[in-house]
């Protein structure tokens, strides 16, 4: 065996390689690589993965090609979660590969998406994108001789499984205790699920004012925006719009990274917990805000709620997303024989075990694996009696 280059750096209650609490199916360890690092490239190797770039948060995939993607936001989460994670001296791989992964089992048109499934599959255990992500990991992706899924390690899955109902939590054995036992995850899981808020909420305003959606004038009533807006105009009184945007945006992602990282360092040193272990025992997260700046990102969240994602043109969007989600539903519960064949296998497994909330569920698996022109394309084959199917 190779060994895993080492990596001093670590400090004591960073999660390592040689203490991971493994596989669910034991695997030799790998060549060259260590166990996060595995993990990270199986995740960069995924369908699902790929299938991030037509998947869409806010706007819908064909609105305009310079929105994020979920595949652009996992990049951007992984960047943020690279740079805290290294500073804290972190396991930073365990931190990317949590980061790429955690929007896998998101649904086509975003939250508009997810809110329509679990309208469907109301009666048949729910639908919930998080717990998707784990189930793409663990059991959909099918590429491996040995095992069904990605086999990844249990720290990768743990952090993937942001959240979690504790009659779920049941279900899923050690990865599930903590919900019921309210303990933390690692440190590198609470990097890469801050990671994911910092990134969200500054690229929504920056694609937000693209869109035109929402304004500068708007936004200056955010202070965590306004401050760092006069501070740019200061400096560079006269720059153009779009440069001006750039600049505040990214003083904004500094502002809120440097404030984590120093109060979360704080927090470390305070409780200064011997190895993952113990972080896990926390009673708290130490991976946070300060209050100050966690009241700022709570006023720009309350503003992108009410200005951005209940906008009347992101509304009317929503609202055709949810029709296509359930009318695909409708259409392949009532009949499995539409689904493509692969599909058929599936539905036909999971009702042998589960009856019809298996046939539910492997339709939504199939949905949720769609992006959004495959959706919107899907719909057109299913239900317009001119287009070929
Ligand atoms: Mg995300």
């Amino acid at each position: 065996m190779v060994p895993a280059p080492s990596n001093d750096r670590l400090a004591p209650y960073a999660a390592k390689d040689e203490t991971s609490r493994g596989r669910g199916i034991p695997e030799p360890s790998p060549v060259y690589r260590g166990e996060y690092q595995r993990d990270r490239d199986r995740i960069v190797h995924s369908a699902a993965f790929r299938r991030l770039e037509y998947k869409t948060q806010v706007f819908v995939n064909h609105e305009g090609d310079m929105f994020r993607t979920r595949l652009t936001h996992s990049i951007e989460v992984a960047q943020i979660g690279r740079t805290i994670a290294r500073i804290l001296h972190l396991h930073e791989e365990l931190t990317e590969g949590i980061a790429l992964a955690h929007d896998l089992g998101h649904t086509p048109f975003g939250h508009a998406g997810q809110d329509a499934l679990n309208e469907c599959m109301a009666g048949h255990g729910g639908f919930e994108h998080n717990l998707q992500s784990l189930r793409v990991v663990d059991a959909l992706e099918e590429k491996y001789a040995a095992f069904q899924g990605l086999n990844l390690t249990f720290e990768t899955r743990e952090g993937i499984l942001k959240h979690c109902p504790p009659s779920k939590a049941r279900e899923l054995g050690a990865l599930g205790e903590r919900f019921l036992q309210a303990r933390q995850p690692s440190l590198e899981a609470q990097v890469a699920n801050l990671a994911d808020e910092i990134a969200y909420n500054n690229h929504d305003v920056d694609d937000g004012l693209r869109a035109s959606l929402i304004s500068i004038d708007e936004l200056r009533e955010v202070s965590l925006f306004r401050e760092q807006h006069d501070e740019v105009l200061r400096q560079w009184p006269g720059l153009p719009l779009r440069r001006a945007i750039h600049e505040v945006i990214r003083r904004m992602i500094n502002r809120q990274v440097v404030d984590l990282v120093e109060v979360s360092q704080s927090a470390i040193r305070a409780y200064s917990p011997r190895d993952v272990d113990a972080v896990r025992e926390a009673p708290v997260p130490l991976i946070r805000f300060g209050e100050g700046i966690l009241e700022q990102h709570r006023e720009l969240k309350r503003f992108l709620r009410n200005n951005l994602y209940r906008h009347y043109r992101v509304h009317r969007m929503s609202l055709k997303a949810q029709r296509i989600i359930r009318a695909l539903f409708q259409a392949f519960t009532e009949d499995p024989r539409t689904l493509p064949p692969e599909f058929q296998a599936h539905t036909r497994d999971l009702e042998e075990t589960h009856g019809d909330a298996g046939r539910s569920r492997a339709v939504a698996d199939y949905i949720a694996g769609m992006t959004d022109r495959y959706a919107i394309m899907e719909y057109e084959r299913v239900y317009n009696p001119t287009q070929l199917t």
